[in-house]
């Protein structure tokens, strides 16, 4: 194009007769410029101008493929509209959290639950073992009015004794008095015993001229049905609840029993019989004798059954 552009400003020139010769010179130094200078430029500006027609086709084409993969953006506004109803989102988000926390919460209990089972095994094992029964002190012991010691309780069909106690002495008058044999019985007849006896002791003492120094005792806790009753309930004696006596060892080295004194009644010793009935009668709801039934012919029965709705009532033969 600048050759071209050049060789027409030189045939125009050269075609001209009326051109002066300053002109021409000034004419062709300007197309010697245009060759030397502008060379570069005019290139340029031809290569902008082909490659940009051509690419704007394309681009449009291409664009078009561009704006499709930002339509997709439609489906932000979507998330968007999600993220407005994640505010309830976001609130079910937490509750699922603290949902996981409350599987957690049990996970974790599980887990301990599954650890310890191992270790509850040998507990229920050994919590039969070690099952407490709850036992009482009894005030007579405490106060030093009963020799006893403390027996495990005592459990049997039908009969038995939370805290049962062993009793070997009764204090009577400021002394212990043994018994012939320990007997097993509850505290309220333990307890019962000291007041009774003090009273026999010093009857003992002044009718017959020398106090006890040993109860001989027969039956004390045992497991069985009332002697004698076609009712067939259980005896005071099942529930560690009575004591049979069946004589006393005087300090003299004297021996009395029931079976053989109770017949006279004038005698010392029926009488000291009849008054340690009689005053036991006042300490215990139960006293039966010889004169009861046969088979109390040879021993005081003593207990503290219940009699009457209030306990209260008594019975003394
Ligand atoms: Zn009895």
């Amino acid at each position: 194009m600048r050759t071209l552009t050049l060789s027409l400003a030189l045939a125009a020139t050269l075609l001209t007769p009326t051109t002066r010769a300053q002109d021409w010179l000034d004419q062709m130094g300007n197309a010697m410029e245009q060759l030397t200078a502008p060379l570069q430029p005019p290139r340029a500006q031809p290569k902008a101008q082909g490659p940009v027609p051509p690419k704007r086709p394309s681009e449009p084409t291409v664009d078009v493929p561009v704006v499709a993969p930002v339509a997709p953006p439609v489906p932000r506004p979507r998330p968007e509209a999600l993220d407005e109803s994640a505010a309830p989102a976001d609130e079910a988000k937490p509750a699922e959290e603290t949902e996981p926390l409350t599987e957690a919460a049990p996970a974790t209990e599980a887990a301990p639950a599954s650890e310890p089972a191992p270790v509850a095994a040998p507990e229920q094992t050994a919590a039969p073992k070690e099952t407490r029964i709850y036992q009482g002190a009894c005030p007579a012991v405490i106060a030093g009015l009963v020799q006893a010691t403390m027996l495990p309780p005592i459990s049997e069909e039908g009969c038995g004794e939370r805290s049962p106690l062993l009793v070997t002495a009764i204090q009577s008058r400021g002394r212990m008095v043994s018994l012939s044999q320990p007997v097993t019985t509850n505290c309220a007849m333990a307890s019962a015993l000291p007041g009774w006896l003090a009273t026999v002791d010093g009857s003992a003492g002044s009718m017959l001229g020398s106090p006890l120094a040993e109860v001989v005792t027969g039956t004390g806790y045992l497991c069985r049905a009332r002697v004698g009753g076609d009712d067939a309930l259980m005896s005071e004696h099942s529930f560690a609840n009575a004591l049979d006596v069946t004589g006393f060892v005087l300090e003299d080295g004297r021996a009395l029993n029931v079976a053989a004194d109770w017949r006279d009644a004038d005698a010392p010793a029926g009488r000291l019989w009849r008054l340690a009935h009689d005053a036991a009668c006042g300490s215990f709801t139960t006293v039966l004798g010889p004169e009861a039934n046969a088979e109390h012919a040879d021993h005081l029965h003593l207990d503290l059954g219940c009699h009457g709705q209030s306990c209260t009532a008594q019975l003394c033969q």
